[in-house]
């Protein structure tokens, strides 16, 4: 071999030993950058929507595959029993199984970032003595490496998020924690932001949808199935002779008695119905994908439990019932929703005119019904 061809030799082992090296900073690169774009993707689902169950499962998805862990999860400090609950996980069958676990402050890994405000990175939680087994146990899996932040809005600590073992079975380490960190920043916001919008919606007294809302969601509903076809039923209830109830134990018994018949009304809706507060002692429910045969049944479940509901007032026990009217699409063929709600009014006027703790479906000879109760 000649000394040229061994220069040149050198000369192409130097170049592919480049190469190779700057191959692995165009990876490295497009990793960050791919990352980048992930971590903006999370930003705008934050501050686009604010369905909270919506934006937490982007959240989790997302960090899901930055941080390249097998489960994230977010659990959520709940003021009554001051305890930590589940809210959200990247697995929507362990939900089934996570959803009644309740973490004291400093219990487990979780708990004891909600008590110190600190996160914490552990490597192997089979040899760690903080780690609760509640959650593996339930849903009969192992954990072996966590990260674990604390959720802040205004300074106070709402719940925090988790995430659980490294896809590729190594642990996980800092630089993961802290883009972890980032992310729990932007949820934190997120969380508040829809905890702030469910409450503008909300009824102070009853916790249902409030009536404005309720109207929105009406409209869209009736508008979608006029156009695409399917079902829809509107549900009325006012409770009888409220003003007795009053009258005979006072306001506040009459409030009391308000949050429980809206209580059963919540029990007994499906999520995808919207149960309002429609006016002082009036409830208006839309029942989606429900025909009036399904909206009666409904009507009659909620006039049977309320009318073997008893109400405690001074060691006695008080009994109120509830009147309703029915209205549907596309049977009732309302041409927008002022119409739907007077023909589910007109319905429940016949239901107070024909001895009250009753349900009346519309039908067309109540048209001409004058509404005044
Ligand atoms: P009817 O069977 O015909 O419905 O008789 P009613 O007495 O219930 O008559 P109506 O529906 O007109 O009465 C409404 C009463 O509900 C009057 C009002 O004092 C009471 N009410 C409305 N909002 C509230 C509330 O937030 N709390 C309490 N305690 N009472 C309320
Ligand atoms: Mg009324
Ligand atoms: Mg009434």
């Amino acid at each position: 071999m000649g000394k040229s061809d061994k220069t040149s030799k050198k000369i192409i082992k130097s170049y592919k030993k480049e190469i190779s090296l700057l191959e692995n900073q165009l990876t490295e690169k497009e990793e960050t950058i791919s990352k980048l774009k992930m971590l903006i993707d999370v930003n705008s689902v934050i501050t686009s929507s604010l369905d909270k169950k919506r934006v937490l499962r982007t959240i989790l998805d997302q960090t899901k595959k930055l941080i390249g862990c097998l489960k994230s999860s977010i659990l959520l400090v709940d003021k009554e029993t001051n305890q930590l609950i589940f809210e959200v996980l990247t697995n929507e069958e362990d939900e089934k199984f996570l959803s009644d676990i309740r973490l004291n402050i400093g219990e487990g890994i979780a708990g004891m970032v909600w008590e110190h405000g600190q996160p914490i990175l552990v490597e192997d939680a089979q040899k760690d003595a903080r780690f609760s087994e509640k959650a593996d146990k339930k849903s009969d899996f192992i954990t072996t490496s966590i990260i674990a932040v604390p959720l802040i809005a205004n300074g106070k600590i709402i719940g925090v998020m988790e995430a659980i073992n490294k896809v590729d079975g190594s642990f996980f380490h800092h630089l993961d924690l802290e883009l972890f960190q980032n992310i729990s920043v932007q949820a934190a916001v997120a969380i508040q932001n829809a905890s702030l919008y469910d409450m503008a919606i909300s009824d102070g007294k009853t916790q249902l949808f409030i009536h404005r809302y309720f109207q929105v969601r009406l409209d869209e509903e009736l508008k979608r199935v006029v156009r695409y076809g399917g079902f829809l039923s509107l549900v009325m209830f006012d409770l009888d002779h409220f003003k007795s109830i009053n009258d005979t134990y006072g306001h506040q018994f009459g409030d009391e008695v308000l949050i429980k018949v809206a209580n059963v009304i919540k029990k007994n809706c499906r999520t995808s119905d919207v149960p309002s507060r429609f006016g002082g002692e009036e409830f208006a429910i839309m029942l989606t994908e429900t025909n009036k045969e399904g909206a009666k049944i409904f009507g009659e479940k909620i006039r049977k439990v309320i009318e073997e509901l008893e109400i405690e007032y001074n060691g006695k026990k008080i009994k109120v019932t509830i009147s309703g009217g029915i209205t549907s699409f596309p049977d009732d063929n309302p041409k927008d929703i002022q119409e739907f709600i007077e023909m589910a009014d007109k319905s429940l006027y016949v239901s107070k005119k024909e001895g009250r703790n009753k349900i009346t479906g519309y039908s067309p000879e109540m048209a001409n019904e004058e509404l005044e109760k």
